[in-house]
């Protein structure tokens, strides 16, 4: 039997012997700890996706968390230890991590721990009630009941809620419901009770409440009015229900979302501030020492200042990309700013409840929006900014450009997103410009039929998200899912780039502006 200084000295060589191994192999940096074979590698080297130097790859060597070389068997033998293992893709296909250059991490967490109504998972309305039933059945009296996702074109005969019917399904339960686009929520009288107000409550500037005829409020609320009911700290429900969510877990949930989907790096552009010290939070989740997705953050403009963010700033895998302007809204809404009114017919006047010759909306005036520009230009921001209609594309770029002829910065690298209507003359401009343009390619998924047929007809539909045109004037495009307003599924996005074809079809769309495979994967 050992003694015990004999177990702790017996230990300790054990522990000496590891260590001396463990130096060895990484001192000796040509040594592969990995060696990955057995599948289809792509490279993304510049002479095509699946070369290196011309020539197609079969084996790859890891030293650490390095790749060391890439190759055939013959040019990786030198890299073999007698410790090195093998990794066996069977059939698998092995390639660089995944870029979204456009997600809202925060948004994700917090609307991640909600009940899911969305028409990605119900596109049917009795599909969306029984989960919402299912939910108020298992929730105890009293507790919030939160749910995001109602969408009138993704669950195209959705029975809109209202607060009677919420009232009828749960007369004990606060609820709210975010639609998908976060502009509209719908609630119940024990969450307008629970957040404070009543059917006195003011409007606020930017939000209103709908009333019906006797002055009572009808359980639909927009805009800033949202705010009110959901993250005002002395009212919000969001604040109430926070203590009965996790919100870190949230978070960690959301990063393992993205890692499982494939992607090591993600850009919070404009994160959405649900709730108070949500930047610090972002940025405590992202500099996790195991955190599987690097973070970079572009905070909305009217929300710098409550950081001391510079644009340099860098924090492990944590990094400053700029600042967000939104200059115009969503076309599923009539508020992307078109060049042409937006088809007139039912859907758009009655259900969307569009304007007539509603050519959306900018949310700046044109020379307030280019003093803005140039003031973040000049203070050595990269600026990114929602874009999705011809008159969006046309003010930014007077801005970019006034912006650049006033103080020169060659490598400033703007950025403009979504880009529905991009036209071939613009495209032209903003390349001419250093614009980094970013396409919102999914839409053609879930919605091309509706753009086509309600929304912009054919001539738009034809040009709509032109991905084409883009790589043959742009140096680098990409691609973005923009989370949770989709789900996170590149390789959806990458197939809809590539293939045009509309979720419940066979038929594709627009060809004439499909992306190349090459392309789409250099595009993430
Ligand atoms: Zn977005």
């Amino acid at each position: 039997m050992l003694s015990g200084s004999k177990i702790i000295l017996a230990i300790c060589i054990a522990l000496g012997v590891a260590l001396a191994v463990s130096v060895y192999q990484r001192a000796d940096h040509n040594a592969a700890h990995y060696i990955i074979t057995g599948g289809d590698i792509i490279t993304m080297d510049a002479d095509g996706a699946f070369n290196t130097d011309g020539v197609t790859p079969t084996h790859v060597a890891i030293h650490g968390e390095r790749i060391i070389a890439v190759g055939s068997k013959q040019e990786i033998q030198e890299n073999i230890r007698w410790f090195t293992r093998t990794v066996d893709l069977k059939g698998q296909t092995l390639m660089p991590g995944m870029i979204d250059a456009h997600s809202h991490p925060v948004a994700g967490a917090v609307l991640n721990s909600w009940l899911d109504v969305s028409g990605f998972s119900y596109p049917k309305s009795e599909q969306v009630y029984a989960a919402l039933k299912r939910k108020i059945a298992e929730t105890p009296k009293g507790e919030v009941i939160q749910a995001f996702g109602l969408d009138t074109i993704l669950t195209p005969d959705l029975v809109l809620p209202t607060r009677q019917l919420l009232d009828e399904l749960a007369p004990d339960n606060p609820v709210f419901i975010l639609s998908q686009i976060m502009h509209t929520a719908w609630f119940n009288s024990a969450a307008l009770e629970a957040s404070g107000y009543d059917d006195s409550v003011q409007d606020p500037p930017g939000g209103y409440f709908e009333r019906s005829e006797d002055g009572r409020l009808n359980g639909v609320v927009h805009e800033e009015a949202m705010r009110m009911l959901l993250v005002d700290p002395s009212s919000g429900l969001l604040g109430k229900a926070k203590q009965l969510i996790n919100i870190r877990r949230s978070f960690i949930n959301e990063y393992n979302e993205y890692s499982k989907a494939g992607l090591t790096t993600i850009t919070a552009l404009g994160a959405a501030p649900m709730f108070d010290g949500y930047m610090a939070f972002l940025e405590h989740i992202a500099t996790r020492s195991n955190s599987p997705v690097r973070t970079f953050l572009a905070p909305m403009v009217y929300e710098l200042h409550k950081t001391e963010y510079t644009p340099n700033y860098e924090n492990g895998l944590f990094r400053l990309a700029g600042v967000k302007f939104h200059l115009d809204g969503s076309p599923w809404t009539g508020g992307m700013a078109t060049a042409e009114p937006y088809l007139e017919n039912d859907f758009t006047l009655n259900t969307i409840k569009m304007s007539l010759n509603n050519r959306g909306i900018l949310k700046y005036e044109s020379e307030d929006f280019k003093a803005k520009w140039a003031q973040y230009h000049d203070a050595g921001w990269q600026i990114s900014v929602h874009a999705h209609g011809e008159r969006a594309h046309g003010l930014v770029l007077d801005a970019i450009e006034q912006a650049q002829l006033a103080n020169p910065r060659p490598d400033a690298r703007h950025r403009m997103e979504h880009l529905g209507l991009f036209t071939q003359s613009d495209i032209k401009r903003a390349s001419k410009l250093g614009v980094n343009p970013s396409f919102f390619i999914n839409h053609i998924y879930y919605f091309g039929p509706t753009i086509r047929d309600v929304l912009l007809g054919e001539e738009r539909a034809e040009r709509f998200m032109p991905l084409r045109w883009a790589t043959e004037n742009f140096e680098q495009v990409t691609l973005h899912l923009d989370a949770p307003a989709m789900p996170i599924d590149p390789w959806r996005m990458l197939k809809t780039a590539t293939t045009r074809i509309p979720r419940f079809s066979d038929q594709p769309f627009n060809t004439s502006q499909l992306m190349s495979v090459q392309h789409a994967l250099e595009a993430v």
